[in-house]
């Protein structure tokens, strides 16, 4: 799904992988649960562009179905890997970067216990660790952002040139709009919130989300 001239959604993939796509080549922003890189590299295909041409694939936190085709990705197209320190490591170790502690009995926490067993991915080695406020060679330069709270070491990506904000799982949206972590999926409450709160600030006309639709018109609908 064409967002932008240069910026798509991979449709069908869990979580949404995003695609920049600059003159250098394509950078992949998240690669979904485990086994979604042929899906990916197929609407790469589709853009006229092939696996070589993906040089950058940038990974907003650790979570299974953010990294899940990582490896696979990464061997099929030799594109360099980016993550933040504590996520790198995560990532690195094949686990979650943190410990989701799901409180009471819910149908939420009867799946996560079924499915613990099966939500991780093979460990990998990043090649490059990214720090807050780091700028990358894609779209005009884009910022590396702290949002820490939904993991400990989460990252946004903010291009000032598009006003486009790749927010990975720090916001959730909907029809309804754009909402904060969710619930029982937070590492830190308050920390969520300040990132809530610092990418409400950044002026982002377009929010892409690790899950829901991409909000086109973002002015206004950050929560409060
Ligand atoms: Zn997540």
């Amino acid at each position: 799904m064409k967002i932008l001239d240069n910026v798509f959604l991979v449709p069908g993939v869990v979580a949404n992988p995003y695609i920049l796509v600059d003159s250098d080549g394509l950078t992949i922003i998240d690669t979904g649960l485990p086994r979604s890189e042929r899906k990916i590299l197929a609407y790469v295909a589709s853009l006229g562009r092939s696996a070589h041409d993906v040089k950058r694939i940038l990974l907003t936190h650790s979570d299974l179905d953010h990294v899940g085709g990582l490896a696979a990705l990464h061997k099929l197209t030799g594109a360099r890997t980016y993550a933040s320190r504590i996520e790198a490591d995560a990532i690195a170790a094949g686990k979650s970067s943190r410990q989701i502690n799901i409180s009471g009995f819910s149908v939420r926490r009867l799946m996560f216990t079924l499915l613990r067993p099966f939500m991780k991915a093979a460990p990998f080695q990043v090649d490059e660790v990214l720090t807050d406020g780091q700028i990358l060679p894609a779209l005009g330069g884009l910022r590396v952002i702290d949002t820490s709270g939904h993991t400990p070491g989460h990252i946004s990506l903010f291009a000032p040139a598009a006003g486009i904000l790749f927010c990975g799982d720090s916001l959730v949206t909907d029809e309804n709009g754009i909402h904060g972590s969710r619930p029982g999926l937070t590492w830190d409450d308050a920390k969520a919130r300040e990132a809530e709160r610092k990418q409400a600030a950044l002026g982002a006309h377009i929010v892409c989300s690790g899950h829901g639709p991409v909000v086109m018109d973002a002015t206004g609908k950050f929560p409060l």
